[in-house]
């Protein structure tokens, strides 16, 4: 599957000031995004990071990569700013399991989440 990850407030905390810099990782979440990358699925992170104040934060949040382990296939910016993001494949960090199973025909995990 190819699978898009959020980074802050998903697999970090970030600072209510937005000061990426200080963010701190959830490490919890970091090793479930890594499973899902061992496991061979595609790893996209998507963060909208510099959407609104025109901020580059690539250097910064790929340093943080570096440091917190985040493995990934692509880091993409320009993601962009919603208060409410009603999608059929969507599903809430704070409900993220240890596992997510996968049928083979990469269809309908949410009937098996
Ligand atoms: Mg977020």
């Amino acid at each position: 599957m190819i699978i898009y990850i959020d980074i802050d407030e998903t697999i970090c905390v970030s600072p209510e000031n937005r000061n990426y810099a200080e963010a701190s990782p959830i490490l919890e979440n970091i090793a479930k995004a890594n499973r899902l990358y061992d496991g061979g699925h595609t790893i996209v992170y998507w963060t909208a990071r510099g959407s609104g104040s025109g901020i580059d934060w690539r250097e910064v949040t790929e340093k943080q990569f570096e440091e917190w382990g985040v493995k990934h296939h692509e880091l993409r910016l320009g993601k962009p700013i919603y208060d409410l993001f009603i999608d059929d494949k969507n599903m809430n960090a704070r409900d993220w399991p240890d596992t997510i199973p996968v049928d083979e025909n990469n269809s309908n995990i949410f009937d098996t989440v």
